[in-house]
């Protein structure tokens, strides 16, 4: 399958094995993580972030229920909203998260976005779990035609040891843990490049304290709600 399918393959099974109730997809684009998401039965709240509301719009209408869901009783609550707004920026909708995923997202975000990025997913929302890919740059040697960048507005790629010391110094600083894997094997004898996608698996190693959350939850609401179903 096309690499995109195996990035969403990769999170819809992790949602399988560790059964968030609550999940958010940021940089979610035209939805379609989301989408696939909604029929993953442990959750009840979808939510999805992306500065382009035009982007998210294209397709959002796929997350609405079908005329069969409103006729038949749901067999579970689920909530799915979109936000338009920047990951760089603190909103309370996405406080108590179990899992927050960031699919080919950080190499879109500028130099100050992405300086702000990890007080912001892992200080703030801290999310039980966080899932964040982005291009193996040690990778491009292998795909024909790709100069500089795999697209145009990549602001950065990261070889394996640029994102695993991003990745480690912002889990040391937040209190997490974090592996690394990847999707997109190197063809035989090539090994040593890695993956074409690189994840980072990030695991809160505290428990966060009602205080703190209710804390958090004051603060004021930046992000715009641009579409909510109830199912
Ligand atoms: N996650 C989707 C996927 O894997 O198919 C889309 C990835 S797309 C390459 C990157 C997305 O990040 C775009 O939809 C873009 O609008 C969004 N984006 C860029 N900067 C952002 C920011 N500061 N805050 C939120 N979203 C952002």
């Amino acid at each position: 399958p096309p690499l995109y399918k195996q990035r969403y393959q990769f999170v819809k099974s992790l949602v399988e094995k560790y059964k968030p109730k609550k999940v958010a997809d940021l940089g979610c684009g035209e939805c379609s993580l989301l989408w696939k998401l909604k029929f993953c039965s442990s959750i009840e709240v979808l939510a999805g972030v992306d500065i382009s509301e035009d982007v998210m719009k294209e397709k959002m209408h796929t997350l609405s229920p079908l005329p069969c869901e409103y006729l038949q009783p749901s067999w579970r609550p689920l909530v799915v909203t979109l936000y338009q707004g920047s990951v760089a920026q603190k909103d309370p909708n996405l406080l108590g998260f179990d899992m927050i995923t960031c699919i080919e997202l950080i190499e879109h975000l500028e130099t100050e976005e992405l300086a702000a990025f990890p007080d912001v997913i892992f200080g703030f929302w801290a999310p039980v779990m966080a899932v964040i890919s982005t291009p193996n740059s040690e990778f491009n040697s292998l795909l024909p035609g790709v100069k500089l960048f795999r697209h145009l507005d990549h602001k950065f790629e990261w070889s394996k040891e640029e994102f695993e010391s991003w990745a480690l110094k912002a889990a040391g600083c937040y209190g997490y843990t974090v592996e690394f894997t990847g999707v997109g094997k190197p063809p035989p004898g090539a090994e040593s490049v890695g993956f074409c996608t690189q994840i980072g698996i990030f695991v809160r190693n505290y428990m966060e304290t009602a205080e703190t959350v209710k804390y958090k939850m004051t603060i004021s609401h930046v992000y715009k709600t641009i579409f909510k179903a109830v199912y």
